[in-house]
């Protein structure tokens, strides 16, 4: 038995490394919650989880009152069963935000040190599909940017040889976006993927007309054009336009995303380990979702999900989103428009520890 002898928490605000909007929100900082867990053969694993500004205390408190207290003693190895405790203890605050978001964090703390004891990569140990995945950009297509800064992200990134490209949608007029879009797509021509992001903001009408609008322009997809709880919009949604229908990045268990799936209102999966409470439960979605032949592509988080996506057959694209690089030695490797999977044992970040603490505000 490999017991946990210690796990502690901390949390460090991250500004952000460039101004993000989208149609309903800013940004603001990445909050992200460390746990390290420490073992009886002295082992440790370091595990994380985020958000955007807002919980963060809340998350930390919740692992240092409750979850950390429960993992001393645990087998470390038990990878499922110390979630599944870990989640059947706190049933009066699940489904929700707060509590995966402190389930990731230990999640990916296990299998740090999981894949750091056997000596092999996490894109390896949760699957070993393929090292190299493809990369798309959002950093070039946030709602502020010009039409004319929009068309010159696209172009850089055509240019890098990046197969995709990322825009926000969600202006205050349908006219806005169409114009937006068009000038993006003559600019790059056929050959490259465009998606569209409405970040939940669209009543199912609006959407329904704005996906009318779109069809024209090729789009590789039109993600979280509703609300993520309306799954009857989005099956509506998914059976009447041609446009590929991408949600996730605002669902927080497993069982959503079988409904979704189910239901056919989920036309590619954006599951993001940390809102869906880890690596073990984002491994359940993608293996889910390979059942039902839809493609993942997770939300954010590229520094981790880099790894996952090359674990499974069904990963098609991971997201540039740089927001770790002042935390960490090195950045993620690009080769010919494909984001590698780090091939050292472990989750594959290289924390740099004096610029985490820092940093660290709790
Ligand atoms: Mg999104």
């Amino acid at each position: 038995m490999i017991e946990i002898v210690d796990a502690v928490a901390w949390l460090v605000d991250l500004e952000v490394e460039t101004v993000r909007t989208d149609a309903v929100q800013s940004f603001v900082k990445q909050e992200t919650v460390f746990v390290e867990v420490t073992t009886n053969d002295g082992n440790k694993g370091i595990g994380y989880s985020y958000t955007i500004g807002t919980g963060g205390t809340s998350v930390l408190a919740m692992l240092r009152e409750h979850l950390l207290p429960r993992l001393i003693g645990a087998d470390a190895a038990l990878v499922e069963r110390v979630w599944f405790d870990l989640f059947a203890s706190t049933r009066a605050t699940t489904v929700g935000a707060i509590t995966s978001l402190a389930l990731a964090a230990v999640d990916t703390a296990l299998w740090d040190l999981r894949c750091t004891r056997a000596g092999e990569p996490l894109w390896r140990l949760a699957g070993g599909f393929r090292p190299k995945v493809p990369l798309y950009d959002t950093e070039g297509g946030w709602l502020h940017l010009s039409t004319d800064e929009l068309v010159a992200g696209a172009r850089a990134s055509q240019a890098a040889g990046w197969p995709g490209v990322k825009l926000k949608v969600g202006k205050p007029r349908l006219d806005e976006d169409v114009e937006r879009l068009t000038a993006v797509r003559d600019a790059v021509g056929a050959g490259m993927d465009i998606m569209v992001d409405a970040n939940q903001s669209m009543t199912q009408a609006e959407a329904r007309r704005r996906a009318a609008a779109f069809e024209p322009l090729g789009l590789s997809w039109f993600e979280e054009p509703l609300p993520a709880d309306d799954v009857a919009g989005h099956e509506a949604l998914a059976r009447g336009t041609a446009i590929p229908i991408a949600v996730g990045e605002s669902m927080y268990s497993v069982a959503q995303f079988r409904e979704y799936l189910a239901r056919g209102a989920a036309s590619i999966v954006q599951v993001d380990a940390a809102r869906v409470g880890g690596i073990t439960p984002w491994l359940k979605v993608a293996h889910t979702a390979e059942a039902f032949n839809v493609h993942v592509c997770p939300h954010f988080l590229m520094e981790l999900h880099v790894s996952l996506v090359a674990a499974v057959p069904n990963g098609r694209y991971v997201e540039h989103i740089p927001q770790l690089r002042a935390i960490t030695h090195g950045q993620m490797r690009i080769e010919d428009g494909h984001a590698v999977a780090p091939d050292t044992p472990g989750i594959g970040i290289d924390w740099d520890f004096d610029a985490i603490d820092d940093r660290r505000v709790a």
